[in-house]
């Protein structure tokens, strides 16, 4: 896959409707895959392309994946912990190699109880980061702080008149740009099979699009950038840094427990983080949290109700086996409408964004090297259904789970 950066500029607040009754209209904080995916579409309709065989292999045939649009480059992981006064301000930590150590020495964490994490700066209670922040404080810290929800009030026109009509007054939410210096203010990127999809596709940024509902009562009006379009870049995947990751949370685990039996030649750790979120369906067509339904050589999540680490359901693979050590994930309603059809598309229900799924190999080398190229596979392929519309992205062991939050983080 190549891969080129999307930034956008909103010329006009955008609204998109978190809930389809009428009665409510919440925003939600980011253009979404499918939208944005919509958005292009209509664009290059209306520059007068027909349905060709470009149109086909941008939008409807695979070739290309639309992420996001975010306020920021980072949208934390559902293990991020931020100071519930401060925020991220304060202290920013992820929970996930607490979590995982804590599985392995078959002593789940209790979050119904007291919170073990606070805050160094203020002593608050940590709480889960529900959404963007900047790689520095001083670029802003929490980056929801730059796009605001904003709430327009309608009155509707009565269209013989053009006066007001009768019982009809409607509000709309909608994102509102906060113009810092000039920056754009979305970020996203967009994956190609190839780097010509990324050109046509920059091609069509001349164009303004609208994303959202409202389009026609002055909302949802952007302005597209893709970065570096003629130079777009063949993604790596890079196992020695996987390795490393997996080196450095064994380190941890042992320095919290000592007696803990880990061995960096013989087990190796790794996550599966889904930044965009996932459509993963088991065989009977439902929907499911566990990426093992379509990723075959995956095992199976563990029962949470069972802490013993021993007792986890295994599976084979090659010389060694494979087991899931913890996971933070939940599912998310997705909506949308069809505009080739007319009609609303069926609600799904989605991974939601920053699932983390973290596993353990033990085994011998040959194993390994296998399990690392099943890795970079997924991590060119993604996984699950409605790839095109930036489902099912896949991150293999996220820097950002090195941001742990103490040593003694596993506290006995
Ligand atoms: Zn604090």
């Amino acid at each position: 896959m190549y891969c080129a950066e999307l930034k956008a500029v909103l010329l006009e607040p955008v609204a998109i409707k978190r809930h389809r009754q009428s009665d409510r209209s919440e925003t939600v904080r980011y253009i979404p895959g499918t939208v944005l995916r919509g958005a292009l579409a209509a664009a290059y309709l209306r520059r007068g392309g027909g349905v060709d065989d470009q149109f086909q292999a941008l939008f409807t045939r695979g070739e290309c994946r639309f992420g996001p649009l975010d306020p920021a480059r980072n949208l934390a992981p559902l293990t991020a912990m931020a100071c519930k006064r401060g925020g991220v301000a304060h202290a920013l930590w992820d929970s996930l190699w607490e979590r995982m150590t804590a599985a392995l020495r078959s002593f789940p964490i209790d979050e119904s109880g007291r919170n073990p994490w606070k805050c160094p700066e203020c002593e608050s209670d940590m709480k889960p980061l529900d959404g963007y922040f900047y790689d520095s404080v001083e670029q802003g810290g929490e980056a929801d702080k730059r796009v605001i929800e904003v709430g327009f009030m309608h009155v509707g026109i009565d269209r013989l008149r053009g006066s007001a009509a009768e019982g009809i007054l409607y509000s709309v939410e909608a994102l509102a740009p906060v113009q810092l210096d000039n920056e754009p203010v979305l970020y996203g990127c967009v994956r190609a099979t190839a780097p010509e999809w990324i050109r046509a596709l920059a091609e069509l940024t001349e164009e303004e699009i609208y994303v959202g509902h409202h389009k026609t009562r002055g909302y949802g009006r952007c302005r597209l950038v893709v970065d570096n379009a003629e130079g777009a870049q063949a993604e790596e995947q890079n196992p020695q840094e996987w390795e490393q990751w997996s080196k450095e949370f064994i380190a941890y685990a042992r320095q919290v427990d000592s007696a803990l039996e880990l061995d960096p030649d013989r087990d190796f750790f790794f996550t599966i983080n889904l930044p965009y979120g996932a459509v993963v369906v088991d065989p009977f067509l439902r929907y499911s949290l566990d990426p093992a339904d379509v990723v075959d050589w995956l095992p199976p999540l563990p029962d949470p109700a069972q802490p013993d680490y021993s007792a986890r359901p295994e599976k084979p693979f090659e010389d060694g086996k494979l087991r899931c050590v913890a996971a933070r994930t939940r599912h998310e309603l997705v909506r949308g409408w069809n505009a080739a059809h007319g009609l609303p598309r069926a609600d799904e229900y989605a991974i939601d964004r920053g699932a983390v799924y973290a596993y353990q190999y033990t085994g011998g080398q040959a194993g390994r090297q296998a399990l690392h190229a099943r890795l970079a596979s997924l991590v060119e392929d993604g996984l699950g259904l409605r790839l095109s519309e930036g489902f099912g992205r896949v991150v293999v062991c996220d820097g950002f789970h090195r941001v742990r939050s103490s040593a003694d983080g596993g506290r006995s």
